[in-house]
């Protein structure tokens, strides 16, 4: 996949925090992955959660599978920047490494539900743009469910219940993505990935270099 390029000046911008959402099974780990191996600028902030390790997953990769203790202790201490109950697990989002990437101008993609998105919007409004990735329709979310294959019956029919609640909260994201073809959908958070990047109030580099601009 051809590499995202930036312009090949280097003004000095702040960090974006990319916001992902959609119900399971929408296509957003996919559209999240081809995001993170097309973009060098790009790294994922890998969660925290009490949920059990899927067969293909990968602990550290994926997420850092914890305890509910562990879970907690981490909470209490503050060392999450967002945290919340999805499908009777808890998932967290780690503070420290975001507000390192934050600082060193490096951007971040979050996979996060609704509820993340409203607490990390209510936080860091300036330095984060939310997208929401919408199925075509049920039928194919119900589908692409069954295909994934990796859950119980049981499990995929709680995840479509929630779909639809998850659903209601299209209207608290900047931009709504429908995936009714990935190739299309992917280049479409691309687009607004690389626009965003381009805003004037997240470039501060921007006075110092126009002012060398009008002074030669
Ligand atoms: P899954 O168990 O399928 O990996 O994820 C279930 C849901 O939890 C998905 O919607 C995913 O985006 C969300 N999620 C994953 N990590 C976090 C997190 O750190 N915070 C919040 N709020 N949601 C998360």
């Amino acid at each position: 996949m051809a590499d995202q390029k930036e312009e090949a000046l280097a003004i000095e911008r702040r960090g974006l925090m990319v916001v992902i959402s959609s119900p399971s099974g929408a296509g957003k780990s996919t559209i999240s992955r081809n995001l993170l191996d097309s973009d060098r600028n790009l790294s994922l902030s890998v969660s925290v959660t009490t949920r059990k390790k899927r067969g293909s997953e990968i602990d550290g990769i994926h997420y850092h599978f914890l305890s509910e203790r562990e879970f907690e202790r981490l909470r209490d201490d503050d060392a999450l920047l967002e945290w919340a109950e999805v499908h009777s697990n808890f998932y967290g989002t780690p503070r420290e490494d975001v507000e390192k990437a934050m600082k060193d101008g490096r951007d971040m993609l979050f996979d996060i539900d609704w509820q993340g998105a409203l607490q990390l919007q209510d936080k860091m409004r300036g330095d984060v743009v939310s997208i929401f990735i919408l199925p075509p329709s049920m039928a194919e979310l119900r589908s692409r469910l069954h295909r994934r294959a990796e859950d119980s019956e049981e499990v995929i029919a709680t995840r479509l219940a929630n779909a639809k609640a998850e659903i209601e909260h299209w209207h608290e994201y900047d931009y709504v993505v429908v995936n009714d073809d990935l190739e299309r959908a992917f280049g479409a958070v691309r687009s607004i990935v690389e626009a965003e990047r381009l805003r004037r109030d997240r470039r501060p580099g921007l006075f110092n270099f126009v002012t060398e601009l009008l002074s030669e």
